[in-house]
Formats: C-alpha cells, sequence, structure tokens
C-alpha cells in the first residue's frame, strides 16, 4: 500500500474504533436476552444449539424444550442426549409432527411439553433455555400466546432464552429483546440435494 493508502486506512479504522468503544459503553445493562431466530432460511435451530456449546463453555446451567417431534433424533440431539447429561432436554414425545392430523392429540402433547418449559422459565437456575419451533404451537394456536410471553417476561432476570421458528407473530417480535429473521436465498434441497447428515440433520 502506497503511504497515502495506508494513512487513510489507518484513521478510518481509528474512527471505526471509537464508534465501536463508545456503543460498547453505552451498553450498560447486565441481564439476560430474549432472542427470536425466524425467518425461512435455514439456521434457527443451529444457531440455537450454537448458544447451547456458548453457554456450556462457560458451565452454564442449559435447558432445551424442542416442541416438534422430527422421524430421527437430529445429530445434535444426539449430542446433547449422549454426550452432554448436564443438558436438561425435553424433547415433545408422542403427538404432534408435520404428519399428524390428531388436533387434540397434538394440543395435549403441546401443553404437556409447555409445563417442562415453563418449570424452566421460573427456575433461577437455568443460565440458558432454547425452546425450539416454539412459534409453530403458536402459529397453531395449540398454546395459549399470553401464556407464553408472560412466562419469558417474567423469566429470572438472568436468565437468557432462546425461541426459534417460522412465524411467531407480532407480539412475541415486541417482547423479544433480539430478532433475527433468516432469508432463504436459496437451499439445496429445492436443487434435488438430499437432507444431508451432520448437516440439515
Ligand atoms: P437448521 O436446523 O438446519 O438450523 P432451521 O431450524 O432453520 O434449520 P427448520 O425449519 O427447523 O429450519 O427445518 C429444519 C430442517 O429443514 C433442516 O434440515 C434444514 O436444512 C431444512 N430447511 C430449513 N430451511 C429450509 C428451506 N428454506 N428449504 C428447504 N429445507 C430447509
Ligand atoms: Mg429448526
Amino acid at each position: 500500500m502506497s503511504n497515502d493508502k495506508e494513512q487513510r486506512h489507518k484513521e478510518a479504522m481509528k474512527k471505526q474504533k471509537a464508534k465501536v468503544d463508545a456503543n460498547i459503553a453505552a451498553a450498560d445493562e447486565e441481564r439476560g436476552v430474549a432472542i427470536l431466530l425466524t425467518g425461512n432460511g435455514k439456521g434457527k435451530s443451529s444457531s440455537a444449539f450454537g448458544m447451547v456449546m456458548r453457554a456450556l463453555g462457560y458451565d452454564h446451567t442449559v435447558g432445551v424444550v424442542q416442541f416438534i417431534k422430527g422421524a430421527q433424533l437430529s445429530g445434535e440431539e444426539l449430542f446433547v442426549k449422549n454426550k452432554c447429561p448436564e443438558v436438561t432436554l425435553y424433547q415433545m414425545g408422542t403427538g404432534f409432527t408435520w404428519n399428524t392430523q390428531d388436533r387434540s392429540g397434538d394440543i395435549a402433547a403441546a401443553e404437556e411439553t409447555w409445563a417442562q418449559a415453563e418449570a424452566m422459565l421460573q427456575d433461577e437456575r437455568y443460565d440458558l433455555v432454547v425452546l425450539d419451533e416454539l412459534t409453530y404451537m403458536i402459529g397453531y394456536k395449540y398454546l395459549d400466546e399470553q401464556k407464553i410471553l408472560d412466562a419469558i417476561k417474567n423469566r429470572p432476570r438472568e436468565q437468557s432464552v432462546v425461541v426459534t421458528g417460522r412465524g411467531g407473530g407480532s407480539a412475541l417480535q415486541e417482547l423479544v429483546d433480539t430478532v433475527a429473521e433468516i432469508k432463504d436465498v436459496k437451499h439445496a434441497f429445492r436443487a434435488g440435494v438430499k437432507a444431508r447428515k451432520g448437516v440439515d440433520y
């Protein structure tokens, strides 16, 4: 780089650093956060499990509740189940899958699963609670929306919660601190590529 270019780059970086430092100084509130990972693109659940890994790195206490039962356990579920006895994992048992047409059975399973989630959201021992695919329970009206909002709102101050799933509704978006919408630009599946072990499940 020419000296001139070098100098300009230095100045731009200095400005950028001042901006970042000011933003860091302004964020002075210390508390847990509520996060919604939504949108049609790939990466919601895997991001949530990424945060599980982060939290475990600090020996935090983690709970995961999954509201949709897949046809098979995915890799992260197997990992948590078999190799992370310190994570409390609850999966919706019989009942709702994409294939059932048994609404009252689904609702009973959703309620049972929600009871586990609610208990975690009232328990200050949990640093992080993941509610995977919870949005569909709101969308299908399997669970009462207000009940979910209240439980998230009234959770312990230091506890963080991550909700995943498409949709979720505006009330949930408003309540949580962080909303990230993953855009579906392209997905291999639509080009005929089979879901891949260790990547898609
Ligand atoms: P992941 O678990 O990979 O983070 P996700 O949680 O964002 O994905 P879900 O809607 O829960 O997405 O669906 C999970 C499965 O569906 C994964 O196998 C994922 O690769 C696949 N999938 C996600 N988005 C799409 C899409 N837009 N088109 C096709 N398949 C998708
Ligand atoms: Mg998912």
